[in-house]
């Protein structure tokens, strides 16, 4: 259900009450085989708080034994070894588990018979290759929960631009935005091309709480995404949004100014990247250069194409906003001479000049004589 704020509840159907106690071991079941590169997972191992190794190594604590299976991190040589998890979660005998799709989902029903767009391994009665949606199919019903990292897999991304010869799409458009898992929770969102690192782990360790019956379910908005690390706008957390403020843009890309009339689609963009940076803190986009194009967000690509054009909206607000900054940062600049200066008083000369005078000193407006009648201070 999702409320007026824009959460989702995840209803508690008392059904599927036992994870409420918490599960020891978990494993992951982790698929880039669709319209795919791959960028997330690379993305992932640059994640320190916490990274992937410290979850899979049991350093975190409360977390269950995690049991990962990813292609490009599995030290499996691949083949039917790597394979083995997979298809033992198909027949049912391998749970629970948590679905991690990497990579937009292409419509097989346009092609159906006539190919496959995806394969991930092959069917060992007909030879044939198992497409990602026939895993999905087989895979997502049995899910304790499903995570769908990045842009593609969320919303279906860059494969899914118009004129794509794919139809391909993103995870929930695929099983349905009310789908829910063997733990009763929706799909879990976790946009951006790729994922930024610490958003992927914090999210993914939340929902390895929640299995380890130690937190609630995350909190999503009406897209699906974790709610505290998309609430906000890229602009909100931007570095250089106090140039905006005083209406000084930037006319090209060197400059360390706004990025609003050369391409930046930070104000309308729900990413917490500036805020975040990308590895260790460091980066975020505009912070560093890049002009915002909206990467994690539902309409991407098509929506903030051309990129680096001004966006249309930006060529009104920077308009508004014209006269407003022009005139404060010519006050900020009258005002910061003002202050760039050290006060008169401090100097080697021998007379101190600083105002000092204490209110002993005879003269001072505030003496007066005590009932001893040698000094004091003035009570009223
Ligand atoms: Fe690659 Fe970006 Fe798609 Fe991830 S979202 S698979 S990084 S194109
Ligand atoms: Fe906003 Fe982009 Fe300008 Fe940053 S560079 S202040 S995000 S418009
Ligand atoms: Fe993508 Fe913009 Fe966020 Fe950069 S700041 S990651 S381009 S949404």
């Amino acid at each position: 259900m999702t409320t007026q704020s824009g959460t989702t509840e995840v209803s508690q159907d008392p059904s599927r009450s036992e994870e409420r106690e918490g599960f020891d071991e978990i494993h992951i079941l982790w698929i880039s085989e669709g319209m795919s590169c791959d960028g997330d997972t690379v993305s992932l191992t640059a994640a320190g708080q916490p990274s992937i190794e410290d979850v899979v190594l049991g350093l975190v604590p409360g977390l269950p034994k995690v049991n990962l299976y990813n292609k490009v991190l599995s030290p499996s040589l691949g083949g039917e070894d790597f394979l083995a998890p997979y298809r033992a979660a198909a027949r049912g005998e391998l749970a629970p588990f948590i679905l991690v799709i990497e990579g937009s989902i292409p419509n097989q029903n346009i092609i159906e018979g006539e190919g496959y767009w995806t394969s991930f391994g092959n069917d060992p009665v007909t030879g044939e290759p198992h497409t990602l949606n026939w895993w999905i199919d087989q895979l997502a019903p049995k899910a304790w929960a499903i995570v769908a990292a990045g842009t593609c897999a969320t919303y279906g991304g860059i494969h899914a631009m118009a004129g794509n010869p794919t139809g391909s799409m993103g995870l929930s458009d695929y099983l349905g935005w009310d789908f829910k898992t063997q733990g009763a929770l929706p799909i879990v969102n976790v946009p951006g091309c790729p994922i930024q690192p610490e958003n992927f782990m914090e999210t993914l360790v939340w929902v390895l709480q929640h299995a380890a019956g130690a937190a609630p379910p995350p909190p999503l908005d009406h897209m699906l995404r974790p709610q505290w690390l998309f609430g906000k706008t890229v602009h909100e957390g931007c570095d250089r949004a106090a140039y905006y403020e005083q209406a000084d843009f930037a006319k090209d890309y060197n400059a360390p100014k706004c990025q609003v009339k050369v391409g930046c689609w930070g104000p309308v963009v729900n990413c917490n990247v500036p805020k975040r940076g990308w590895m260790a803190g460091v980066g975020g986009c505009p912070n560093v250069g890049g002009i915002c194009i909206g990467c994690t967000m539902p309409g991407f690509p098509d929506a903030f194409m051309p990129f680096m054009d001004e966006p249309p909206g930006g060529t009104l607000s920077s308009m508004l906003v014209k006269p407003y900054g022009s005139f404060v940062r010519r006050m900020r600049g009258i005002t910061n001479a003002m202050v760039n200066h050290e006060a008169k008083w401090r100097h080697n000369k021998p007379e101190l000049t600083s105002g000092y005078n204490p209110y002993w000193r005879p003269g001072h407006p505030h003496r007066t004589p005590t009932a001893a009648g040698t000094r004091g201070r003035k009570t009223t």
